[in-house]
Parts: C-alpha cells; structure tokens; sequence
C-alpha cells in the first residue's frame, strides 16, 4: 500500500536549515536593477512591486533540504499490506514486508462455512474433537471434520488443541484426509461462507435455502415474540423475524445493512 512517506510527511526532502537571504536581508526584493535591461511588461511589474532578489527568487529566505533518505525523494512510501510496517524498496512490488511473505496462509472457517469452502492443498486451523485408535478427529469449525490417520502424526494431538492442519484429499462421500503441520507463525485468513445474494423479486425461488439480501431497514418493530425487520431493496420490501427470548430486542446492533437468511 502506498502512503505518504510518514518520515519527511510526503515532501520528499527534509529541511535543515532556513536562513535570511544575505543578498536582499529577507526582503526579497533586488537593491540593484539594471533598469535599461527591463522590457516594458517588467518595468510595470518592477515599478508596482519592486524586482525580486535573484538568490532567493523572492522569498527572502533560503531553504537548505536533504532528500528523504526513506522515500528517496518521492515523498511516498510503501506499507506492508498485512502488517503495515514499511517495506524498503527492493520488495516494493509485492506490497508484503518479508516477514509477511515468507509466512504461510492459515485458514480459520467460520461456522456459516462448508466443504465448499475447503480446497486441497491449503492449510486449515483446527481443533482436535477426539483420538480413536487411528488417528484424529479434527474439526476444522461445528460442521466440518476431517481425519489425521495415525501414519501421517508425526508430533503427539492432544483433544481439544488447535492445530494446523493441511488438506491433502477430500473424497467423494465427503471424507476429508488431512495432514497436521507444525507451523506457528502464519497469516491468518477469516473465511466466511459467500452465500448468493438475492433481490427480494426472486426470494421464492430460494425458500429453504441460505442466501443473502441486502437493502436498507426501514422498520424495526418489537413484538412479543420476535423483533420484525422490515428491509427495502430496490425490488421491495422483506419482513425477517429474530428471536432471542420472547419480547426481546434481537440482533441489538442492527441499525442499517442487515444480512439475513430467508
Ligand atoms: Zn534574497
Ligand atoms: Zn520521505
Ligand atoms: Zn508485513
């Protein structure tokens, strides 16, 4: 990520010094003018305001800068996507500090997600649910589960720890292989089920099925039983009833934006 270079505050150069123009003493203006040398359009400017100091073009000052050493100049700087911390230039491509990129990818299922969500070859978290005589039940979140054969443990799984685990197959009746590593240092990536988004039109067709509406909540009404959103999209409205106890304020947070599953 390119940002302003924090160092030199986007300038570029940093300034060491600011001193008096000795030629004019701060004024700006030139004491000597050669007033045969003028063209007319000068003379009226140097007439009006008086004919600037050459030394310091007029600014009675003169600034002395070092180029920022970080930025080299440009007054930019690049960010480590991931951890933020700035990134010297030989790696400025790929917007990752080394720390970040030599680190594996972990992926961390939320509970919405199934084995859809789950590719071969990719590096799970999960937690260990139990140790029959061949292995280990690994659930990767409450409804995926995978298998760690006794070959394939090189290092002791106690129930109940995390580990990181790695898919090597997904069979057809859903049965997954996994490998554990021993990684602790990794990127951590939150996956979450992308569940089709749907107009309100089209709901219908859906009924029974998890899917995603987006729209504005126009009502949100407190009965007895559950608390009744009412959400416009630009096809209509739909009404979707939470429920926590009886008479009870659901989802508290929801203002505006809501997701809901119909
Ligand atoms: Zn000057
Ligand atoms: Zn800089
Ligand atoms: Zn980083």
């Amino acid at each position: 990520m390119k940002q302003k270079c924090k160092y030199c505050d986007g300038k570029g150069h940093e300034i060491i010094s600011v001193e008096r123009c000795s030629e004019c003493k701060g004024t700006g203006k030139s004491k000597s003018v050669d007033l045969m040398a003028l063209s007319e359009k000068n003379l009226d400017s140097f007439l009006s305001e008086g004919s600037s100091c050459q030394r310091c073009n007029g600014k009675g000052e003169i600034v002395s800068t070092n180029k920022c050493e970080y930025c080299e100049g440009k007054g930019t700087f690049f960010y480590c996507d991931k951890c933020k911390t700035p990134i010297f230039k030989e790696n400025v491509e790929e917007n990752l500090c080394q720390n970040c990129k030599s680190k594996q990818s972990v992926h961390f299922l939320d509970d919405s997600c199934t084995l859809e969500e789950v590719e071969v070859g990719k590096l799970y978290h999960g937690k260990v649910n139990s140790l029959p005589p061949f292995g280990a039940f690994i659930d990767l979140n409450s409804r995926i589960r995978g298998l760690v054969h006794t070959s394939n443990i090189d290092h002791p799984l106690e129930e109940n720890s995390n580990v990181v685990v790695l898919v090597k197959e997904i069979k057809q009746n859903g049965n997954m292989d996994l490998i554990p590593k021993k990684i602790e240092t990794y990127n951590k990536i939150e996956v979450e089920k992308t569940l089709p988004l749907v107009k309100s039109s089209e709901l219908e067709q859906f009924i029974g099925k998890h899917v995603r509406v987006e729209g504005e909540i126009i009502q949100i009404k407190q009965t007895a039983g559950p608390t009744i959103f009412t959400v416009s999209d630009e096809d209509g409205l739909i009404s979707g009833a939470a429920f926590v106890r009886a008479g009870e304020r659901a989802y508290e947070d929801i203002l505006s934006d809501m997701v809901v599953s119909a």
